[in-house]
């Protein structure tokens, strides 16, 4: 007699038959079915929760960088920066990473006159595939040169706070570093193009292009993305230096130049405008040359980055401006770009197709403090 106990236990036994048969014979349904498989699975049991283990590789897609075989120029991408500057140093080049960088994979050169600390590296390592290089600024190319008059230097920095200068009382090792060194550092001397970038900026849009093959194959020498008014109080006599190097050097002016950009009365005075250098994409090559270097010895030879507050950004534009043609001079209009207390946000088209995310209406680019007007006008 069948009992239904009987019936019960023949159908377990039919189902258990059937799976055996079933593992041996399909691999698929054995793998699936398997007790050892659902340990592997991306399941968690509660004591361990699903966020403690990394999603499995399986679910992720893999960036798609640059072809081997693909054009690429000699550049790198140049961070100056103080250990304690980490986090508004990643949160600038996370924004370059995704938006660039992680497409192009340009190398990166971290420099600081103060050793960088191994969690610095590690931080910072971890935001890219790309190389990074991390160099020390030897001293001589940082400190105040003995030969400054320090009394006269701090009575000028004491000045400069009594009246509210911005950075009245710091800042000029790094001016002058930038101004006339830092491409003569040697984990540079590779490199022919370079991008600058700060700490705490922000970049509004796509890049997709590689500007450093756009400024190589047009032949020109500096980016900029913003252009503004100089604070005349931090460079009193900068121009009447800037005259008399002229005079005193007048073939390292080229013809076709930008004169009209840095003066309305062909060099009497200036206009104060200068390209703001906390963004540049520029040729290394053309601060190395003949005319920029000796520039750069005749201004720091008038101490006027100790006894005033020359800026880098001046001392570059100016450069730019007089040694290369105006036409090597290049507005990167496509790259919105944010550096406190001013933005350049592109328009129209642009902005569409950076997939910008910046609000027009406050660019900088025609308000009264900003020089693009007078850059425009070069070409008019
Ligand atoms: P601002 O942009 O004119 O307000 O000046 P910042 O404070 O941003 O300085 C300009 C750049 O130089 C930034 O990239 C800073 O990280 C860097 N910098 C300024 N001072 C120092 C310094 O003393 N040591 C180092 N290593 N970097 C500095
Ligand atoms: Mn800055």
């Amino acid at each position: 007699m069948m009992t239904p106990m009987r019936y019960i236990l023949l159908v377990l036994g039919v189902i258990i038959s059937i799976h055996y048969i079933m593992s041996f014979t399909y691999e698929e349904y054995g793998k699936a079915t398997s007790i050892s498989n659902f340990a592997e699975q991306w399941t968690a049991p509660k004591s361990n929760p699903l966020y403690k283990t990394p999603v499995p590789d399986e679910y992720c897609k893999p960036d798609s960088p640059m072809h081997l075989q693909d054009r690429k120029a000699n550049a790198s991408i140049v961070v100056l920066v103080r250990n304690s500057e980490l986090w508004g140093i990643m949160s600038s080049m996370k924004q370059l990473e995704d938006r660039f960088n992680r497409k192009f994979q340009y190398p990166y050169v971290f420099l600081n006159d103060e050793p960088f600390t191994q969690s610095f590296q590690d931080h910072i390592r971890a935001l890219t595939n790309a190389t990074v290089e991390f160099g020390l600024i030897p001293p001589h190319h940082w400190h105040q040169p003995s030969w400054i008059d320090e009394e006269r230097a701090s009575k000028s920095r004491d000045d400069m706070i009594k009246n509210d200068v911005i950075y009245g009382g710091r800042y000029r090792n790094m001016c002058r570093f930038n101004s006339g060194f830092f491409y003569r550092h040697e984990l540079l001397q590779k490199y022919r193009y370079y991008w600058r970038v700060e700490p705490d900026i922000q970049l509004f849009c796509d890049v997709d292009y590689d500007p450093f093959l756009m400024m190589q194959d047009q032949n020109k020498v500096y980016g900029f993305t913003i252009a503004i008014s100089e604070i005349p109080a931090t460079i009193p006599t900068l121009w009447d230096v800037v005259k008399s190097f002229i005079d005193a050097n007048p073939d390292t002016v080229v013809p076709g130049n930008a004169m009209e950009f840095l003066s309305d009365d062909d060099g009497k005075s200036y206009s104060l405008c200068h390209f703001w250098s906390n963004f540049e994409i520029a040729d290394l090559d053309f601060w190395r040359g003949e005319a920029y270097s000796k520039f750069f010895e005749y201004l720091d030879e008038q101490g006027g980055f100790y006894y005033e507050r020359w800026g880098d950004a001046p001392v570059h534009s100016i450069g730019a401006a007089l040694f290369a043609k105006k036409e090597q001079i290049h507005f990167f209009n496509d790259i919105g770009y944010q550096h406190e207390p001013f933005e350049h946000c592109p328009q129209g088209d642009v902005h569409t197709k950076g997939k910008c995310w910046c609000n027009p209406d406050e660019s900088v680019d025609y308000q009264i403090y900003s020089c693009l007007n007078r850059y425009d006008k070069l070409f008019s």
